[in-house]
């Protein structure tokens, strides 16, 4: 060809180049994304000629070198991919087959609205280039053994095609870089948005053309100087990436260090799920559950979607279940297109599925890692029970797989699962958990269960009382108790009133000024407490909700019932004293009384400054 073959983009340039230019600002970086892509597709349709001999290229060295000439103010892409005939160049270059990316555009244009999914989905990914160029040359040479083609086009979307120069197959695509867009023309800017887009993917890519002084090496040699050391060119990224690995080949190692590439400055993860979903789904992905234990670090996570191993974006919320949102990883999703927009990520089926397939995924690890790895899963319980009750409060499919791996804590650190509670407790105290919130306050109470023997869980979130109501919803029967509700549980003999009875219920009634208080006897198994006080499980939870929901400020007491301890000698004591009419007597019950309150719950200024006084004076009688 010997002739300038001159020619006008077909369909509505003038309609093509500005939107492009404008849309995409924000996002200028991809076009190094697409043209580099375009390069590793080139490559990989090369490679698949050669693998089912249509072509004979299998043993090449393929690669993708991107070099940036700052004095020429070029940004070139080159590749020994399958390269392009003229017509193949013609049909791909220079006619946008966009009768849908027209509508599209006349549907959006003039509005601010993200344009983003216009580029690629439409087989535009080529044009975007012109956001960063006001001119691009494109030498090409097809692998067949057509001539090679140049194709220069400009702004206007006015090309001219000449003869190109290639000797060999593969595409130049050399970027005229505007004077709007002159960061692309400094090469740790460049490295960084490859890094950033190209980390993964599927063919070797090298970067070129560092600052004057400065080499691959790292060294400054000087103006002058050559450089001497001997450093192997390396390729800036990673073809073979671990989640495109299946799971039984990768290391423990190799998920942390991928970990620590992908995601660094954070701490190594408690533990990780590597998903490979083919059909009907088809997505693969590593997700790490983050550590996440001190209020300074941030509870959100990051998850990097990838389309074929290209980067697409960070932080794809609605990939994840929402009670999933701290996980951070990689997604590769090649069923979704390679610009998604907000709006189609929300409504799309597909991406539903993804997330409803990943909390199964992270539900099959935890229940995996509490049967075949129990104490290594009660480590790490504590740093992820709050996220997974979270989960089962929120989905229920989520909840009826995990179940019998939520593990709940005991007041001696150890762990059971529901059901080994319930097995533990069926003889003694069937489908009753008892629990405490707080075991300072509640120490008295947990020690009267404890010395039956009986577990007690400490539940003290706000999530876990949401947790418990669920779960008694959904068991038949079951009840959680707290230890300071209802310690009949906790006594030996429930029956056992005296016969003085009236003048005790009456005096602890004088003693708390309440005419309603509810006083019962019990023979505790400890002596030395004398009467303890208790709320219903049901009362406590409705006046808590009151709190939560602010209907109740916290500062009327909880009504809570007294039961008097007939073992106690200092109960037989105030027997005495009232059958004998010692005005001790008085002073004994109040006392008695007040040390209740106090184990139950805390006291109110006034009640402390009366509790004060009258402990002076029984100092005083000593
Ligand atoms: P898409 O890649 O989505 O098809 P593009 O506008 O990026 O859309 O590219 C259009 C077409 O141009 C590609 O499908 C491909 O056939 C051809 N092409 C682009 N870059 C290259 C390249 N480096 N080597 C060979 N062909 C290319």
């Amino acid at each position: 060809m010997s002739e300038i073959e001159k020619g006008g983009i077909s369909v509505q340039t003038e309609h093509i180049f500005p939107i492009i230019k404008k849309w995409l600002y924000s996002e200028k970086e991809i076009f190094i994304r697409e043209i580099v892509s375009n390069s590793v597709d080139a490559i990989t349709k090369l490679r698949r000629l050669s693998s089912i001999g249509e072509a004979d290229f299998a043993s090449e060295n393929y690669r993708v070198d991107v070099t940036v000439d700052k004095d020429a103010k070029t940004l070139t892409v080159s590749d020994n991919g399958i390269g392009m005939t003229e017509d193949e160049l013609k049909k791909y270059l220079c006619n946008i087959a966009l009768s849908g990316a027209m509508d599209f555009i006349s549907k959006y244009e003039g509005s601010e609205e993200s344009g983003t999914g216009i580029i690629g989905h439409f087989g535009l990914g080529f044009y975007s280039a012109f956001m960063a160029a006001d001119r691009v040359e494109v030498i090409t040479k097809s692998f067949s053994d057509a001539p090679s083609v140049r194709w220069t086009c400009d702004e206007s979307g006015e090309y001219e095609i000449t003869e190109g120069e290639r000797e060999t197959h593969g595409t130049d695509v050399i970027m005229h870089i505007n004077a709007d867009s002159e960061e692309y023309l400094d090469y740790h800017r460049v490295l960084a948005v490859l890094q950033k887009y190209c980390s993964f993917m599927t063919e070797d890519i090298y970067l070129h053309g560092e600052d004057e002084h400065e080499c691959e090496c790292g060294h400054d040699h000087g103006e002058d100087e050559e450089c001497e050391c001997k450093h192997e060119e390396k390729p800036i990224n990673d073809k073979a990436p671990l989640w495109q690995k299946s799971p039984s080949e990768c290391t423990e190692e190799e998920y942390k260090e991928f970990y620590r590439k992908v995601f660094p400055g954070r701490r190594d993860p408690l533990f990780h799920i590597h998903i490979n979903a083919d059909y009907p789904l088809n997505f693969k992905g590593i997700l790490y559950f983050p550590r996440i234990d001190s209020e300074f670090e941030s509870l959100e996570g990051e998850v990097k979607l990838y389309y074929n191993s290209v980067f697409v974006a960070d932080n794809i919320k609605e990939v994840i279940p929402e009670y999933m949102l701290m996980l951070c990883g990689v997604l590769d999703c090649p069923d979704l297109p390679l610009n998604v927009s907000r709006s189609y990520l929300q409504n799309s089926a597909y991406v539903s599925k993804i997330s409803a397939h990943i909390a199964k995924k992270v539900a099959d690890k935890l229940t995996s890692m509490a049967n075949t790895e129990r104490e290594a899963y009660e480590k790490i319980w504590g740093d992820i029970r709050t996220f997974i009750e979270y989960g089962c409060l929120k989905d229920r499919k989520f909840n009826e797989k995990v179940k019998d791996a939520v593990l709940f804590r005991d007041t001696d650190d150890k762990c059971v699962t529901l059901s080994e509670y319930l097995e533990e407790a069926k003889d003694t105290h069937e489908k009753t958990v008892y629990y405490t919130t707080d075991k300072t306050a509640q120490a008295q109470y947990i020690s009267m269960f404890r010395a039956k023997g009986f577990r007690v869980c400490v539940l003290d979130t706000v999530i876990d009382s949401q947790y418990i109501t669920m779960l008694e919803r959904e068991n038949d029967g079951l009840k959680f108790l707290r230890v300071d509700s209802d310690i009949s549980g906790a006594l030996s003999d429930k029956e056992a009133e005296t016969a003085d009875s009236e003048a005790v219920k009456a005096a602890f009634v004088k003693a708390s000024g309440d005419e309603t208080l509810e006083v019962r006897f019990a023979k505790l198994d400890d002596e030395n407490v004398p009467a303890m006080l208790g709320t219903s499980e049901e009362n406590r939870r409705f006046e808590d909700m009151m709190r939560i929901y602010g209907v109740s400020k916290g500062d009327i007491p909880p009504k809570a019932a007294l039961t008097v301890n007939t073992s106690s000698p200092l109960i037989k004591s105030l027997e005495e004293k009232l059958s004998s009419g010692d005005e001790k007597a008085d002073i004994l019950a109040k006392s008695i009384y007040r040390l209740a309150t106090l184990s139950f719950r805390r006291l109110s200024g006034d009640e402390m400054k009366d509790f004060l006084s009258e402990s002076y004076e029984i100092l005083k009688m000593i």
